[in-house]
């Protein structure tokens, strides 16, 4: 909550804070592995966030305090680099890098979080900080970010607001934060997560082009998203992720396209000679996962929500049978969804390899699904997993 963000900075600073922003989680609602191929992804911000609440100091120097995290950070602007005592500030520190790369002019400031999205849950908590910290940054040192550099700084209104970012300011911001989480970080994702925090809309589904870097928007379906997570390992850092992307990019290669975007379901096909199994089993799974986002995009601009959540089944099949970055865990909530009757579609979002499961539940049984999904988990797995229903929210400010 805002209040718990502003009561942090005055317990660690002595003072109240002069800015406040948040950014929201996001969840992937189809489209898995889609967005690094350039490909089409539906996505949801969701009403769980990082506040940062922040202050300019005249120093030079940032102070990060996390609830989240006991030790607190301090570092200079003139000398920004990566410390193994305090990873998380990475996420900081990797915005901060990039805008000094942009020649965005800021001062130095201190800053606390504090957040209710979970982290590594598949809601993309790292995503969600790193857009705060470049909206902490505008709010403190105004500036304009464009395609192809920067413009001339907004002027606040009388009462000290900002204009609001354009959508082209998100989507450079977007852009922005990506290359922080890739090359501080260095975790390879695609854009969905930062998109995702800086342009939803509420009770709007995103659909995301990875490749024309557009956004628009479709009503969301007219049922509840419920994410049950599987409590098990989120190795979105560690190799398979990584793997996985290398695998799209060169099967993307051997079928002659710069990405899996470009490549239909026959060419791979008919390649398949051509390629590794791993390769055949990528591509696979990426271009008919882009064709579904398609199908699945006409089917909730009509309303058809059965043939919707239909789709999201199919995802998961794909996700575990080719991409093969499901487990056991994750297959498990699926199928425990799958025997609800006020289900209509289970699968697993996100990187994989542990994380999430979203779920499209009919309104009236959303409370019955809830406590079937923890029993029947806990029943299997003796683990206690607390499902999170989520709100379409708009995105950061
Ligand atoms: P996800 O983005 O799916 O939640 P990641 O592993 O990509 O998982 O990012 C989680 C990391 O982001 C955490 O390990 C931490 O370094 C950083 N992070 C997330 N939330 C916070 C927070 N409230 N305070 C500080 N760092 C955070
Ligand atoms: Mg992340």
């Amino acid at each position: 909550m805002p209040a718990d963000v502003q009561a942090l900075f005055k317990k660690h600073f002595g003072q109240a804070p002069t800015h406040l922003v948040q950014a929201p989680g996001r969840l992937e609602v189809l489209g898995n592995h889609t967005d690094y191929n350039h490909g089409l992804v539906l996505s949801v911000a969701v009403d769980k966030y990082i506040f940062l609440a922040a202050s300019p100091r005249t120093d030079g120097k940032v102070a990060l305090v996390s609830s989240a995290f006991a030790r607190p950070e301090l570092f200079s602007l003139s000398d920004i680099r990566p410390d193994p005592a305090a990873a998380w500030a990475n996420y900081v520190k990797g915005v901060l890098v990039q805008l000094q790369k942009r020649r965005v002019n800021f001062s130095g400031f201190n800053a606390a979080i504090h957040s209710t999205l979970p982290m590594g849950a598949g809601l993309s908590s790292s995503a969600a900080l790193e857009v705060a910290t470049a909206l902490a940054v505008r709010r403190l040192s105004p500036f304009t970010l464009t395609a192809t550099g920067l413009g001339p700084p907004p002027r606040p209104d009388p009462r000290g607001q900002l204009p609001p970012l354009t959508p082209a300011e998100r989507m450079a911001l977007a852009q922005l934060c990506r290359a922080a989480e890739n090359e501080f970080v260095g975790v390879p994702c695609g854009i969905l997560d930062q998109v995702s925090s800086l342009c939803g809309k509420p009770a709007q589904v995103m659909e995301i082009d990875c490749a024309a870097l557009t956004v628009g928007y479709a009503p969301v379906p007219g049922a509840v998203l419920v994410v049950c997570p599987s409590l098990t390992q989120h190795a979105l850092a560690g190799g398979e992720y990584k793997e996985l992307r290398e695998q799209c990019a060169a099967a993307a290669r051997q079928l002659g396209a710069k990405f899996l975007r470009t490549v239909e379901l026959k060419q791979v096909q008919a390649n398949k000679a051509r390629l590794t199994q791993r390769e055949f089993e990528c591509a696979h799974h990426v271009v008919g996962e882009i064709a579904r986002v398609v199908a699945a995009e006409r089917a909730l601009r009509a309303g058809d929500l059965e043939q919707f959540g239909q789709y999201l089944f199919q995802s998961h099949e794909s996700s575990r049978d080719f991409l093969r970055n499901s487990t056991p865990e994750l297959d498990l909530l699926v199928r425990l969804a799958r025997h609800h009757p006020a289900c209509l579609g289970a699968r697993l979002t996100g990187g994989g390899f542990g994380g999430a499961t979203i779920n499209l539940v009919q309104h009236h049984a959303v409370a019955g699904f809830m406590a079937h999904m923890m029993a029947q988990y806990e029943k299997s797995t003796g683990l206690k997993m607390t499902p999170l229903v989520c709100q379409v929210v708009g995105g950061a400010n």
